[in-house]
């Protein structure tokens, strides 16, 4: 029987409405309205569709959005300044800082400038630091929205076998660590990259299945158990169109639910996004 379709299209939607309300009382009873604060540097094409869907479902929810589009020659330093800036801004709750930066800036130096209490990507050391330890903290976009999809499809993760393919700093370093967790997945966790002797080996075994690896078909039905979740990451442009990291049509064949690309992990990034400045907003009104 093929797969049931994980999909983050609906999901993300349920979550926009459930933000909406949250959005709506915290105005009513509290005056607060949660403010984000989106950083542009450059041309970049992509990154200005990203910055814009970001604004968008701000509007969307209610959320206070303040856009900053900065010249691709800004210095570093006055970049810096900026930061700094919104740091003691109260309007604002959240700070993104849209990547990749122009190549004279250094991506650390502006990503660690950012107020732990207003990272709601999730990147600072300090964010970082807490996740692994499980401590409460702004959990990153991407590999949150995985989580809630794994737990809103009502898959099993306690005691699982996972196995992520990819260990990046923005996917699969953090999943692999949020799985693990004993308060979060409390999986088990094995992580494969391009240093695994024997990656099938590994993926065969795996009740959720999760890659993260920028290549088309990078995993195919043969490297996939029988009634295995598959969650696909990547995002790969085609002539034919947008393609995830899995082989999809025969892998969907042999998994019992796989998340399809586009509609599968994609929508949850920015809608994680939402919730992280919610949180924020709350956690600095002394609300939560
Ligand atoms: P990345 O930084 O390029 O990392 C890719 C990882 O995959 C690396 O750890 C690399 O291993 C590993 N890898 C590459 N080829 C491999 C292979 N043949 N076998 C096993 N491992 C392999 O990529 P990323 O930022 O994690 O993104 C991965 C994909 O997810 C991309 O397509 C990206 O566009 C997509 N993505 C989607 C979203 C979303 O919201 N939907 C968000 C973020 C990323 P090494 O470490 O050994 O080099």
């Amino acid at each position: 029987m093929p797969a049931m379709l994980i999909k983050g299209s609906e999901i993300s939607k349920q979550i926009k409405e459930e933000l909406k309300i949250e959005i709506a009382n915290l105005k009513t009873n509290n005056n607060l309205i949660p403010g984000l604060a989106t950083v542009l540097v450059g041309e970049n094409e992509a990154s200005k569709v990203y910055v814009g869907a970001k604004e968008k479902a701000c509007k969307e929810l209610g959320i206070y959005s303040e856009r900053i589009d900065l010249p691709g020659d800004t210095k570093e330093g006055d970049l810096l300044a900026l930061i700094g800036r919104l740091n003691k801004d109260p309007k604002i709750h959240g700070i993104l800082v849209q990547l990749p930066l122009p190549k004279h800036i250094n991506e650390t130096n502006v990503l660690y400038s950012i107020d732990p209490s207003k990272d709601v990507d999730g990147f600072h050391p300090v964010n970082v630091g807490k996740m692994m330890l499980g401590e409460p903290c702004f959990l990153p976009c991407t590999p949150h929205g995985i989580l809630e999809l794994l737990r809103r499809s009502n898959t099993e993760l306690s005691g699982a076998e996972v196995v992520v393919v990819g260990r990046s700093n923005i996917v699969g370093k953090p999943v692999a660590n949020m799985l693990l967790q004993k308060n979060g997945g409390n999986a088990t966790v094995t992580v494969c990259h391009t240093g695994t002797r024997d990656i099938p080996s590994h993926t065969r075994r795996a009740d959720i299945l999760i890659v993260a690896v920028g290549k088309p078909k990078a995993v195919t039905a043969d490297m996939v158990k029988e009634g295995a979740v598959v969650i696909d990451v990547g995002v790969n442009r085609l002539d034919t169109g947008l393609v995830g990291d899995v082989d999809f049509e025969p892998v969907k064949e042999k998994a019992r639910a796989i998340t399809p690309v586009p509609g599968g992990v994609g929508p949850m990034t920015i809608v994680m996004l939402m919730k992280n400045t919610v949180q924020s907003a709350k956690m600095h009104e002394g609300l939560s």
